[in-house]
């Protein structure tokens, strides 16, 4: 799956303006799995948009239950709306939003209740990363947030280290893929049902850099921040990945 994590960007006209540019710029009709997580209040803007095409609109977070939790939207609410699935976990909520793996847990389960497909982000600092702690970090974020959970075939981590977002400092492809092994193992062993997921790899990824990732094995496609504000960009990262027959 390749996603496009547009954060708190964009606007009813630029998004509009956005669609057309992306859908001119693809070689072909797509058939992978490509996803877009606008905002919350252009979620039904971009899913009208999208409504004749195999995109899957998604939403960038969801809360666990519905009730008294002002400026929240549930992951029941978001579902009766046609949500495909939502990011949980990425590293600016944990950090602006104190979000916790305890936390996160309690929204991957509501997901999983509600059919939206979880897309689990971790990854570690540049601090852990240099002290040789990724594995341990992974290993926690992961068996904190499911462990003893029955994942659906569609649960989904997106390996994202900190460090690589929106900085242009990219791992070795190779590194990566070994990491995306580990992780798989991982979750397969803390899972309830022993589960395989797919992982995706986010980190500045371009239309210049796209393909040296997802050529490897176990990268299963991508979460792309900043150059998915770009939809001709977006669309060749779409392309590439199409091109190289991924789910
Ligand atoms: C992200 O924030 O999920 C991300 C991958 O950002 P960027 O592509 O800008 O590094």
């Amino acid at each position: 799956m390749i996603i496009a994590n547009w954060k708190a960007n964009g606007g009813s006209k630029s998004n509009k303006d956005w669609s057309t540019i992306f859908l001119n710029s693809l070689s072909k009709e797509v058939t992978s799995s490509i996803g877009i997580a606008p905002s919350h209040i252009h979620f039904m803007q971009l899913l009208d948009i999208f409504k004749n095409s195999s995109l899957k609109i998604g939403l960038q977070d969801v809360d666990f239950e519905n009730g008294a939790r002002t400026g929240s939207i549930s992951a029941s609410m978001a579902s009766e709306m046609n949500c495909s699935f939502s990011i949980l976990g990425h590293s600016e909520r944990r950090t602006l939003f104190n979000e916790d793996n305890k936390l996160i847990k309690k929204k991957i389960e509501a997901c999983l209740l509600n059919n939206i497909e979880p897309i689990l982000c971790i990854g570690e600092s540049d601090e852990e990363n240099t002290q040789g702690q990724t594995r341990d970090v992974l290993k926690r974020q992961i068996t904190e947030s499911i462990a003893g959970t029955e994942l659906n075939q569609d649960f989904t981590i997106a390996y994202e280290p900190i460090w690589a977002i929106g900085t242009g400092n990219t791992p070795i492809p190779k590194d990566i893929n070994a990491i995306h092994e580990f992780i798989k193992d991982v979750v397969q062993s803390a899972s309830a049902n022993n589960k395989i997921p797919k992982v995706l790899y986010g980190g500045s990824v371009n239309d210049i850099n796209a393909n040296d990732f997802l050529v490897e094995s176990n990268i299963d496609g991508a979460l792309v921040g900043g150059a998915s504000l770009d939809a001709s960009v977006f669309a060749n990262i779409v392309n590439i990945y199409e091109g190289l027959n991924k789910k």
